[in-house]
C-alpha cells in the first residue's frame, strides 16, 4: 500500500501547522508513522489521497453514526446552504433540534447549543459553579472533557489527589480547584465528598469512559455517584458528548437509568458538523445568560447548517429498530474480534457499550485509568499498522474507542474480522 502523497502532504503541513495536524490525536505519534490524508469518504469507507480505501472505525472520532456522507444529510445540507449559512439571529431549526433532544433526555428541561464538546463541558461547569456558589469540581482519572483549563488535570498517586495541570499553560491556581478520583472508585469519591462537599460545585463524569478506550461503569457505581451528589447538593454532570445517541438514543443515562442534573452533548448531535450542547434542570439552566447571570455566548452557536445536520441525523436515528440493528452489528463485530484474537493466540480484553468499543492488549480487567495503562502499547502499534496496510482504519492509539456506524455492512464486518485475525497472527 503506497502512501506517498500522504507523506508529502504531511511534510508540508508540518511546516505550517503545529505537528502537521489541527488536533493532536490525528498525528500517528502514539503508534509511530505518518498520518493518512483523506480525500473523501462514503458510507463505511474512507479514501486517502493516494487512492487507498479503508473500512473506517474512527468515524471522525464518533459523530458519524450513520456513516459518511449519508445521502439525506447531504441533501438537507445543500438545501440549507442555499438559504444562507449563518444569521446570528434565532431560527426555527434551533427549536426543532432542542425539541428532538429534550424529548429523549428527560433529565433536561432546557438546552443551549454551542459549537463543540469542549465548549459544552466548560460552560456546564461555569453554570454549576454559578448555581451552587462553589468553586471546586470533581472529575475522574482518564475521563476527557475537552481541553478547558480546569479539565486538563489527572491524578497523581493516591486515591484522591489535588489537581496538578496536565499541560503547561494551565495555571496551578486553576488546576487546584479540580479534584481527581479513580474511575469506578466509590470509596474515594465518598471520602472526597464527605471532606469537601461545602466547596464542591459539581461532579463531571463520562458515564462510559471513551477516552481511555472503553471503560464500563461497575454495577452500582453510577448509582453511588448520583446518591452522593444528591445528598450534598452537588450538581451531577453527565458528559455524554461521546455516549449521547451512541450507547442508546437516550444516551448512557437512558441505558443505565440515572438522572443527572446536567448533560453535555456533542459528536452525534451535530451529524458531522461542529455542534455541542449542554442542558439540565430548569432551575440550573435559568442561570444562563440572558435568562440569568452566568455568561455564555457564541457567534456561530445554533448555526443553521449544523442544526440541519443534527436534526436530519436524529430524525433518522429515532426510527424504530435502528438501535437494535446497530446493536446486532456491533455484537457481530465483537464476537468476531474476540474469536479472532483467541484463534491467533493473542490475549485481549474487549469492552463495548452499544457501538463504542475497545480491545486492550492486556490480560488484566480494565476498570479505570491505571488498569487501562497495563495494555501493551507496542503490540497495539504493530496491530494498528497491520490493520491499516490491510485496509482497516482504527484509531491510532490504544486508548481511544472504536466506533461502528449504520453503514457498516455484515460484509464489512466479516472482512474486518478476517483482517484482524491476520493482523493478530502477524504481531504475535
Ligand atoms: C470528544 C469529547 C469531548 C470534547 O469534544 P470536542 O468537540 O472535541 O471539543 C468532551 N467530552 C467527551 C466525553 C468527548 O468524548
Amino acid at each position: 500500500m503506497e502512501q506517498k502523497k500522504s507523506h508529502q502532504l504531511f511534510k508540508i503541513a508540518s511546516e505550517l501547522i503545529p505537528g502537521g495536524v489541527n488536533s493532536p490525536v490525528r498525528a500517528f505519534r502514539a503508534v509511530g508513522g505518518n498520518p493518512v490524508f483523506i480525500q473523501r469518504a462514503w458510507g463505511s469507507k474512507i479514501y486517502d489521497v493516494d487512492g487507498n480505501v479503508y473500512i473506517d472505525y474512527v468515524l471522525s472520532w464518533g459523530p458519524l453514526i450513520l456513516g459518511h456522507a449519508y445521502p439525506k444529510v447531504v441533501a438537507a445540507l445543500k438545501k440549507a446552504a442555499e438559504n444562507g449559512t449563518s444569521y446570528g439571529a434565532p431560527t426555527a431549526l434551533e427549536i426543532e433540534l432542542a425539541q428532538l433532544v429534550l424529548k429523549v433526555y428527560p433529565s433536561m428541561d432546557k438546552v443551549r447549543m454551542v459549537n463543540s464538546g469542549t465548549e459544552a463541558t466548560m460552560s456546564a461547569i461555569r453554570v454549576a459553579r454559578g448555581f451552587t456558589g462553589r468553586d471546586k469540581i470533581i472529575k475522574f482519572e482518564g475521563c476527557y472533557h475537552g481541553h478547558a483549563d480546569g479539565l486538563l488535570v489527572k491524578a497523581g498517586s493516591g486515591a484522591t489527589t489535588f489537581g496538578v495541570p496536565d499541560s503547561p499553560g494551565v495555571p496551578k491556581s486553576c488546576a487546584r480547584n479540580t479534584i481527581t478520583i479513580p474511575y469506578n472508585d466509590s470509596a474515594a469519591l465518598k471520602t472526597a465528598i464527605t471532606k469537601e462537599w461545602k466547596s464542591i460545585a459539581c461532579v463531571i463524569i463520562e458515564p462510559v469512559v471513551g477516552n481511555i478506550g472503553c471503560v464500563l461503569p461497575k454495577p452500582g457505581f453510577l448509582e453511588t455517584v448520583r446518591k452522593l451528589t444528591e445528598r450534598h447538593n452537588i450538581v451531577l454532570i453527565f458528559d455524554e458528548v461521546m455516549t449521547g445517541f451512541r450507547v442508546a438514543y437516550g444516551g448512557a443515562q437512558a441505558h443505565y437509568g440515572i438522572r443527572p442534573d446536567m448533560t453535555c452533548l456533542g459528536k452525534v448531535i451535530g451529524g458531522g458538523l461542529p455542534v455541542g450542547a449542554y442542558g439540565g434542570r430548569k432551575e440550573i439552566m435559568s442561570m444562563v445568560s440572558p435568562e440569568g447571570p452566568v455568561y455564555q455566548a457564541g457567534t456561530l452557536s445554533g448555526n443553521p447548517l449544523a442544526m440541519t445536520a443534527g436534526i436530519t441525523t436524529l430524525k433518522i436515528l429515532s426510527k424504530d429498530g435502528l438501535y437494535d440493528k446497530l446493536e446486532q452489528r456491533a455484537s457481530l463485530l465483537a464476537k468476531g474480534l474476540i474469536e479472532a484474537s483467541r484463534k491467533a493466540g493473542i490475549k485481549i480484553r474487549f469492552y463495548r457499550a452499544g457501538t463504542m468499543f475497545c480491545s486492550y492488549f492486556t490480560d488484566t480487567d480494565v476498570v479505570d485509568y491505571k488498569t487501562a495503562k497495563t495494555a501493551d502499547t507496542e503490540k497495539f502499534s504493530r496491530f494498528f499498522a497491520a490493520m491499516l496496510k490491510r485496509g482497516v482504519y482504527i484509531a491510532p492509539s490504544q486508548f481511544e474507542a472504536g466506533f461502528l456506524s449504520l453503514a457498516h455492512s455484515e460484509k464489512d464486518i466479516e472482512q474486518t474480522v478476517r483482517v484482524a485475525y491476520e493482523s493478530f497472527k502477524e504481531i504475535k
